[in-house]
């Protein structure tokens, strides 16, 4: 562990300590942000004190991205809910923008450093240590993901960046400089296991001993790891992040049960039911989205900020020794899909047909036949066949019947031949809408 000290403290202690700082962090939003003041003080909460203890958090309203988006104006194009001066801000990040145009994201130098304590402590929980050589896939430019090169550095490690989109360039200093681990995201660490094939590299005699994946699902979903792992023969772990918030936030541990927290004093985690934006228990096995608080942020603090992000929390002991809340990224709500009131999430598709290998690739594509997220049955499913692989009825049918048995959906099932589906370098697209009758 990176911070014993703060990775092992006993949830009673941390909920103490975090309470403390959540208490200081609505003080701060009633003096400085005028989105905060805004929001709270018509839903009845005049002042910080008003505004109640960490316990009872989920009587403030949520904060939705758009909200946000909303207050930007040419004078201010952060957002009303910047609360630093122009001097105190060291950075500026931009969100990508996969819901409408960037927003920015600043950050001061001390929530900068508490952005890569974070992320150091996520990444090192992976098992990576100081000493060894990790190669990242991840290019500095305008994301958040540019800051957790950083954390790199703060563990010790001897960081090779090679950035997105040069396969040859990152496989020679694989090949040439010996890495223990590469970062990357799922879907081109997947994509790499079929280079690999294609140019007769020996990914799974490579050096390449742990793969850190990060920056959409899947990592963590069970036959797509599986198949990762045989084909590097390496150990993958996940981490995720979430833009507004912090990045590398999570960080799954050698268990491979869930991501940790490792933003754990900077961030408090809640959970809420998508559709209602009521407060759930964050039991064990216990789904929603997830909902998020800054704890010490100066910035541009965020309050119950929904994430998008359907997730599955766990809250047994891991024998790792880390005391946090771990859980695991489902999908993303912006990518549900409900098939006669079961929901469905494009990556869980995924996970089943990949338990098929070797007669698929693992590329699935889901074709909703409405727009919107209600959909009737059956639910149109591309998958990709593996290599070499004819189209059988048989399997088609085998695939569709673990369709419905896993995820209780009616599905219809089109074989579609090897190297037919996109492949991605960044991260996958699994869901194709229709054009919008106009
Ligand atoms: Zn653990």
């Amino acid at each position: 562990m990176l911070e014993p000290e703060v990775e092992a403290r006993p949830s009673a202690d941390q909920f103490a300590l975090d309470d403390a700082r959540y208490r200081a962090q609505l003080a701060y939003l009633y003096d400085h942000s005028a989105f905060y003041r805004e929001k709270l003080l018509p839903a009845g909460f005049a002042t910080a004190d008003a505004a109640g203890v960490l316990a009872d958090i989920a009587q403030l309203p949520l904060t939705d991205k758009r909200e946000v988006r909303a207050t930007c104006t040419p004078d201010n194009p952060i957002g009303a809910h910047l609360c630093a001066k122009r001097s105190e801000i060291v950075r500026i990040y931009s969100t990508s923008g996969t819901s409408g145009s960037p927003s920015y994201v600043p950050l001061t130098a001390g929530d900068l450093d508490n952005w890569v304590t974070a992320s150091a402590r996520t990444y090192a929980a992976s098992g990576i240590a100081a000493g060894q050589r990790i190669v990242s896939t991840y290019n500095a430019g305008p994301f958040v993901a540019g800051a957790a090169l950083a954390a790199f550095d703060r563990i010790g490690l001897s960081h090779i960046p090679v950035g997105t989109g040069n396969t040859e360039r990152l496989m020679r200093a694989v090949e040439q400089l010996t890495p223990e681990a590469a970062v990357l995201t799922p879907s081109y660490a997947a994509y790499l296991v079929e280079w690999a094939a294609d140019h007769n590299f020996d990914l799974r005699g490579s050096s390449v001993k742990r793969v850190l994946v990060a920056g959409e699902p899947g990592g963590g979903e069970p036959a797509f790891r599986a198949n990762l792992e045989a084909a590097w023969g390496a150990k993958v772990t996940e981490a995720m992040g979430i833009g507004d918030i912090g990045v590398s936030l999570w960080g799954e541990c050698e268990e491979q049960d869930g991501m940790h927290l490792g933003a754990r004093g900077f961030v408090h985690a809640e959970l809420i039911e998508p559709e209602t934006g009521v407060a759930l228990e964050m039991g064990d096995g216990a789904t929603g989205e997830l909902v998020l608080t800054h704890l010490q942020h100066r910035a541009a603090p965020l309050l119950r900020f929904r994430t998008r992000d359907h997730v599955q929390v766990r809250t047994s002991p891991c024998s790792c020794g880390r005391t946090s809340l771990r859980l695991r990224c489902i999908g993303r709500t912006d990518d549900m899909l409900i098939v006669r009131g079961v929901n469905v999430f494009p990556s869980a598709v995924r996970e089943v047909v990949t338990a098929f290998a070797p007669a698929v690739s693992g590329h699935v594509l889901v074709k909703p036949r409405a727009p919107g997220i209600r959909q009737e049955p059956p639910l149109p499913v591309c998958v990709e066949l593996a290599r070499g692989r004819e189209a059988d009825a048989a399997l088609a049918d085998a695939i569709r019947e673990r369709l419905r048995s896993v995820l209780v959906i009616q599905s219809r099932v089109d074989l579609v031949p090897w190297g037919s589906l996109p492949r991605s370098e960044y991260k996958s697209k699994l869901v194709e809408r229709q054009a919008e009758p106009r």
